[in-house]
C-alpha cells in the first residue's frame, strides 16, 4: 500500500442527498461504508466535511443583513454538525472515530491539536477535522488542504460528484474532456471549479497530491489508493 495515511474531503452537499439540504443518514451510512473499507486495509484517514447542505457565508452574507464574518462562522458551525453525524455514522460502522474542532468547543469535540490527530490516526482511529481552519474568508477545500499537509497525508482526495476534472463543466457540455492528469500550475490556470486557488496553491507549496473523485462510486476510495486511476483525475 502505497498511501498510508490520506485525507478525505467531503463536500457537505453530498451529505444533504435528494432532499438538497439537512442530512440523509443513508448517505452518511455509505460514506462510512466507503471509508471502512479504508481503515480495514490499513490506511490512516483524516476526514474533513464542508458544510454547504447547512449555510455557506457567501450566501448567508449576500443581502447585507449578516456580516460575512459572521456568515462564515455560521458556517463553520455546520462544519461540526455535519462532522458530529459522520463521527455517529463512522462508530455505528464499527470504527473507532475522534473529532477536532479548529475552533474550541470541548463538550463537542477535542480541539485540533496536530500531535493528538497524528497519535490517534496511528492508533487506527479515524479523525474528523471539522470547523473549518477556524477563520472566516476560507473554505473547507483549503482547511482540508492545510490539515491533510500538517497531518503528513500522502494525498488528499476530493470525493465530489464528478470523476474528475474536466476542460469544462460536463453538466454543461456534453463534449468536455476529461483531464486525467495536471500540474499545479495547470489547475491553477484554468481555475478548475473542484478545488479553489487557495488550496490548490497549499498544495503545491508542499507538493501534496489532489485526487478528484467521484464519491458515488463504489469502492473508488480504496481503488484509487491501490493505485487504479481511471476513475479520477490527479493534480500533482
Ligand atoms: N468556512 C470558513 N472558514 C473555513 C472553512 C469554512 O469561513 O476555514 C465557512 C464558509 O462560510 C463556507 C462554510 O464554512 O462557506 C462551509 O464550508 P464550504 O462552503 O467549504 O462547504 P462545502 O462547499 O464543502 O459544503
Amino acid at each position: 500500500m502505497a498511501n498510508k495515511r490520506v485525507l478525505v474531503k467531503f463536500s457537505g452537499e453530498a451529505l444533504a442527498g435528494e432532499a438538497g439540504h439537512g442530512i440523509d443518514t443513508k448517505i452518511l451510512k455509505y460514506i462510512a461504508q466507503e471509508i471502512k473499507t479504508l481503515v480495514d486495509a490499513g490506511i490512516e484517514v483524516g476526514i474533513v466535511i464542508g458544510g454547504g447542505n447547512i449555510i455557506r457565508g457567501v450566501t448567508a452574507a449576500q443581502d447585507g443583513i449578516i456580516k460575512r464574518t459572521s456568515g462564515d462562522y455560521m458556517g463553520m458551525l455546520a462544519t461540526v454538525i455535519n462532522g458530529v453525524a459522520m463521527q455517529e455514522a463512522c462508530e455505528h460502522a464499527g470504527m473507532q472515530v475522534r473529532m477536532q474542532t479548529a475552533i474550541k468547543m470541548e463538550q463537542i469535540a477535542e480541539p485540533y491539536i496536530n500531535r493528538k490527530a497524528t497519535r490517534h490516526l496511528e492508533k487506527g482511529r479515524v479523525v474528523i477535522f471539522a470547523a473549518g481552519t477556524g477563520n472566516p474568508f476560507f473554505t473547507t477545500d483549503t482547511a482540508a488542504t492545510l490539515r491533510a499537509v500538517e497531518i503528513g497525508a500522502e494525498v488528499i482526495i476530493k470525493a465530489t460528484k464528478v470523476d474528475g476534472v474536466y476542460d469544462k463543466d460536463p453538466a454543461k457540455y456534453p463534449d468536455a474532456v476529461k483531464l486525467p492528469e495536471l500540474t499545479y500550475d495547470q489547475a491553477l490556470q484554468d481555475h478548475i471549479k473542484v478545488m479553489d486557488d487557495t488550496s490548490i496553491a497549499l498544495a503545491k507549496d508542499n507538493s501534496l497530491p489532489i485526487i478528484v473523485c467521484d464519491m458515488s462510486k463504489q469502492g473508488n476510495l480504496l481503488d484509487i489508493l491501490n493505485g487504479n486511476m481511471s476513475n479520477c483525475s490527479i493534480v500533482k
